[in-house]
């Protein structure tokens, strides 16, 4: 099924997020963490393809494939094209397509530490990706978004026109970058609605486990750390234990108010830690079946 099709649902679509391990040798550690969260009953999964520039897209479809064929969910491919060809692409969208992978979530990628700007690209942004899939093959196209702004953009606004450009190119449903202050979620949707950006928005929650990852992630992606949020990963780092009890709070009072504004779908950023997403659901377990829109 394609993802754009199931946010007709009345309430709000519950999706994990998971990456494919670094090592060959840990492939099967994943198949544990799709079995935990199959028994969630998500509406899709998505899988992410290497970071940092890699163009190999074997394990993310090896992941998919096994989401969307034994457990029978749908699979959100992710798939980055800023170091790749026309060839690299239409190669990988012919394997999903043969694999039954349906879903692609369209993305530039991270520029890789070596990019100058005299590089040649055959595709500069995710809309070129996008604007390929949507005129070549048959899927549906989800993107990113950044209720912030993204890390490389001088304004919001002009951020916000380039996301403009990718959903007039074919991007179906966006899901958001993560962030610890809905307050900018919620400005995010009005900027929408004044661009009249409407297609489904799934929001992108992570929950903290561990201080020294938050801050790496951030410091990459620029989200802003509210202040409760720093006194909470600073009181807990050397408690494990208390940490992860108070991240997943965090995370699920983040979940409640974005229910209660009103959501298209709730995104967790599983970490591949299956039992997070597990403690975090059943905390909402009756909330999650509120109307989407309230
Ligand atoms: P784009 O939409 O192309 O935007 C990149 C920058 O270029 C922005 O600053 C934008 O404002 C600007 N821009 C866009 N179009 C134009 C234009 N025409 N002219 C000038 N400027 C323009 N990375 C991975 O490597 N693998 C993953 O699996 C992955 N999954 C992700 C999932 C989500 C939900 C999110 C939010 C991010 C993910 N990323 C992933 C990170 C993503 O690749 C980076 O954030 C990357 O830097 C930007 O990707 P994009 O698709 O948003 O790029």
């Amino acid at each position: 099924m394609k993802i754009k099709n199931m946010y007709n649902k009345e309430t709000p679509l519950i999706s994990f997020e998971i990456f494919p391990p670094k090592k060959e040798t840990n492939i099967e550690s994943i198949y544990n963490t799709i079995d935990v969260l199959s028994g969630l009953n998500p509406d899709f999964i998505s899988v992410t393809y290497g970071a940092g520039g890699s163009n190999d897209s074997s394990k993310t479809t090896k992941i998919a494939s096994i989401i969307k064929n034994k457990y029978n969910i749908e699979a959100l491919a992710h798939l980055t094209c800023i170091t790749s060809t026309k060839d690299d692409i239409e190669n990988t969208l012919n394997t999903f397509k043969k694999n039954n992978i349906n879903n692609i979530l369209a993305l530039r990628g991270d520029l890789p530490s070596n990019f100058s700007k005299s590089n040649k690209l055959e595709y500069g942004y995710a809309s070129d990706l996008i604007a390929h899939i949507k005129n070549n093959q048959d899927f549906s196209i989800g993107a990113a978004c950044y209720p912030e702004g993204h890390i490389d953009c001088k304004s919001l606004h002009t951020d916000l026109l380039n996301l403009r450009h990718k959903v007039n190119v074919g991007a179906e449903f966006l899901i958001t970058q993560l962030f610890f202050d809905n307050e900018y979620f919620y400005k995010f949707k009005e900027n929408l609605q004044e661009l009249k950006i409407t297609v489904p928005v799934s929001i992108g929650i992570m929950p903290v486990i561990n201080k020294n990852q938050v801050l790496r992630i951030t410091s990459l992606c620029g989200t802003t750390l509210p202040d409760k949020f720093k006194r909470m990963i600073n009181k807990y780092e050397n408690n494990p234990e208390a940490l992860k009890e108070a991240g997943i709070a965090y995370a699920t009072e983040q979940i409640i108010d974005l229910i209660s504004y009103g959501t298209d779908g709730i995104h967790l950023y599983t970490m591949n830690k299956p039992e997070i997403a597990q403690k975090i659901l059943s905390n909402i377990s009756y909330i999650r079946n509120t109307n989407k829109i309230s």
